[in-house]
């Protein structure tokens, strides 16, 4: 079991093999050794279920299940060593939500942590289940999307602009009209994590001091 300490491992060990020892049959020690295996397996699978849990643990974002800095940082390791070995690009946004310091004097605090939270739902209902939806800072989120150039990934995130626009977080009953900036670059050869964030970040305060709400590509 899961929760069992070494302790009562080691305790389990020693009845299987004092049971062996009483043994009078080849094929109760046969018997005895296959329930051994079961119960090992199963407490196989139990650490790794565990460990399982752990991992999502420690990667995810609490309030809005998204990865996080380090579930980000593991994401694109996964996702920048793939792209490599098939050739394929591998594109980054940056986003960041226009004017949310408003939503919270207006809204409160909370009702600003549920917005996070739908956008993620959201980004999640209109990605493809092989994207990486990570919160990097407060109202910040970076976005991978494997096997994407720049303008379908542009395009992509326009898609999501659009569907928030349409689906807007609900204040009791009252819509959230909240909108987010955008940056895309797509991964140059060798490029580091930090590096392509940078670019991505770059274009995303171009698209800022442009007019906010839009999506702004960097050069390749
Ligand atoms: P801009 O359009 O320039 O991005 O304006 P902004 O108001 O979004 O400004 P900025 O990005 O500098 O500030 C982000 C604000 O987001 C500040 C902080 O109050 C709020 N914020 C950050 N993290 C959280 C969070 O976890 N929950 C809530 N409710 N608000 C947050
Ligand atoms: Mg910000
Ligand atoms: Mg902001």
């Amino acid at each position: 079991m899961a929760d069992d300490t070494p302790e009562d491992y080691q305790v389990q060990i020693n009845r299987y093999a004092q049971k062996m020892d009483q043994s009078t049959s080849i094929d109760e020690v046969r018997h005895l050794l296959e329930s051994a295996l079961r119960q090992s397996e199963q407490d196989l699978a139990n650490v790794r279920a565990e460990l399982e849990r752990v991992r999502r643990l420690i990667h995810a974002d609490p309030m809005t299940g998204a990865l996080n800095r380090r579930g980000l940082s593991t994401a694109f390791s996964r996702e920048s060593a793939r792209a490599d070995r098939h050739g394929a690009t591998l594109c980054l946004a940056m986003i960041d939500l226009d004017d949310f310091k408003e939503v919270n004097d207006i809204y409160g605090h909370q009702a600003g942590d549920n917005v996070l939270l739908h956008l993620v739902n959201l980004a999640h209902e209109t990605l493809r289940p092989s994207d990486v939806i990570a919160r990097y800072g407060g109202e910040e989120f970076v976005i991978l999307l494997p096997s994407t150039g720049l303008e379908p990934g542009a395009a992509t995130i326009r898609r999501l602009q659009n569907n928030l626009a349409k689906s807007p977080y609900q204040h009791h009953g009252q819509p959230v009209l909240i909108t987010f900036s955008a940056g895309v670059a797509v991964r140059k050869q060798n490029e580091t994590e930090v590096q392509l964030i940078e670019r991505a970040d770059e274009s995303m305060y171009r698209a800022k001091n442009a007019l906010k709400n839009c999506v702004m590509t960097a050069p390749l």
